[in-house]
This record gives C-alpha cells, sequence and structure tokens, in this order.
C-alpha cells in the first residue's frame, strides 16, 4: 500500500523557486532514500511533506491530501521528522523531552530506551549537555515517542563520528527489520544508505531526475547524480 505520494511537487523561499517537481511514492513498510547533491532540495522537500512551509502539488499520506492541513495535523497523521540539526529542547531533559513529544502507541518510554540504551542511561540529563551523538539519538527517540506511521530522518549522521554513525545506522536496521518501520532517509554515505533503504529517488536542482530501486544505484548513477 502507497503510504506516501509526492507529485510534481513545488516550492519556493520568497522569490527564489527551490523544487521544480519532486515526485516519488513510498509503500508502508519500505526504506526510501532521498539522495542528491548539496542544495539541490532534499530538506525543501521534507519540509513541505511536514507543512512546514508552502507547496504545490499532490502530497498524499496515508490516503489524505497532507495540502489542506496545517503542520501539526500533519503530524498527528503520523509524520515523525528527525530533523536537520536535531533540534531537542536544550534546557529539558532527556525524560522531558521524550515525554513532551509522546503519543499513545507501541513505543513508550520503555521501548524507546530499550532501542536506545544511551538515552536510558542519561534520562535525569539536559540535552544541553548531551554530546552530539547522543542529541541525535534524542531526536530520534522524540521522534518514535509520537509513534509515526513514518519516521524521516534528514542527515541524521552528519558531522558524528564514526562509532555513533555506526550505531545510529544500526539501529534504522533494527527498526526496519524488528517493526517494520517505513522510513524516508536523507543521507550522504551511499554504502550505509545501501544496507538499510529499499528504493531511492535522486534530486537535482529540486526536480526528481531519478527514481528506482536502491540495488539500481549503481556507482554511475551515483557518481552521475550525487557526486559519490
Ligand atoms: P543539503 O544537502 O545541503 O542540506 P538539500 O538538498 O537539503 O541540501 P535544500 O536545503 O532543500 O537542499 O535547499 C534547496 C535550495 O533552496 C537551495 O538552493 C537552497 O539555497 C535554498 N534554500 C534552502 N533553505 C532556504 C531558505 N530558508 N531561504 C531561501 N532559500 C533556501
Amino acid at each position: 500500500m502507497t503510504l506516501l505520494r509526492v507529485e510534481n511537487l513545488s516550492a519556493s523561499y520568497g522569490a527564489s523557486q527551490a523544487l521544480f517537481g519532486v515526485d516519488f511514492t513510498l509503500a508502508e513498510g519500505e526504506v526510501l532514500a532521498l539522495m542528491g547533491r548539496n542544495g539541490m532540495g532534499k530538506t525543501t522537500t521534507v519540509k513541505a511533506i511536514c507543512r512546514m512551509i508552502p507547496s504545490q502539488g499532490r502530497l498524499e499520506f496515508a490516503g489524505q491530501n497532507l495540502q489542506l492541513l496545517p503542520s501539526f495535523r500533519a503530524a498527528r497523521l503520523g509524520l515523525g521528522l528527525v530533523p536537520e540539526g536535531r533540534r531537542c529542547f536544550a534546557s529539558l531533559t532527556v525524560a522531558e523531552n521524550l515525554i513532551a513529544a509522546a503519543r499513545p502507541g507501541h513505543w513508550t518510554m520503555a521501548r524507546v530506551t530499550d532501542l536506545l540504551p544511551r538515552l536510558g542511561e542519561r534520562m535525569g540529563q539536559r540535552a544541553s549537555s548531551l554530546s552530539g551523538g547522543e542529541q541525535q539519538m534524542l531526536a530520534i527517540g522524540r521522534a518514535l515517542m509520537t509513534n509515526p506511521r513514518l519516521l524521516i530522518l534528514d542527515e541524521a549522521t552528519e558531522g558524528l563520528a564514526p562509532l555513533i554513525r555506526a550505531e545510529i545506522w544500526a539501529t534504522l536496521a533494527l527498526l526496519k527489520r524488528e517493526s517494520g518501520m517505513s522510513i524516508l532517509v536523507i543521507d550522504k554515505s551511499l554504502r550505509e544508505l545501501a544496507q538499510v533503504a529499499d528504493s531511492a529517488a535522486i534530486l537535482a536542482r529540486g526536480e526528481t531526475v531519478w527514481t528506482g530501486a536502491m540495488e539500481d544505484v549503481t556507482p554511475d548513477v551515483s557518481e552521475h547524480f550525487v557526486g559519490v
């Protein structure tokens, strides 16, 4: 079943158009990699899906027209965003950050800390005192606490040490394997994406230029469109 359908999506920042026609679909239980060089429109696409910026075109999630909804209603339909730059509540503790996001469902505090044990060890600590990697784990935990139908990760491993990056990739693989979570992931590490993603959509200058199975993202394709 198609969970997310994006068709002919366009969006602008003031007079400057950033998206010119983004198209892809994501099926329930699928992990889709949204790829492309810097500045090609990946974050803008995610912001449009989450209704954080106005856009034109078709945006359908779980059979509903997202274009008719304000961002908080879109989130309630089950869009769980792990935004670029993490954006945890710095002055709140880990536990408070998680509780603030909680909505009923499978993902409880206990299940989230089972999946992300580092958070369990730091429940009483303020988010501002966490390392970058721990803040990223918290951002993932917080998105899970909303009990999303689709988890969206925007550059979740950016700027982190190799060990933490590996932990995040292992967490995503576990989420996919154990809970069949639908995931839209933006990242620059092709090798890791290849291990977890089922399909890919590649953007260039605000347009979809390639879609297909992740296994068909050959070195030629990625060099041509993504530059790696
Ligand atoms: P990166 O990998 O560097 O994060 P991206 O593929 O996510 O890149 P976007 O951040 O979506 O790309 O940017 C798409 C285009 O929109 C770029 O030309 C960028 O300069 C422009 N843009 C992004 N955010 C804004 C903004 N707040 N105001 C004006 N232009 C913006």
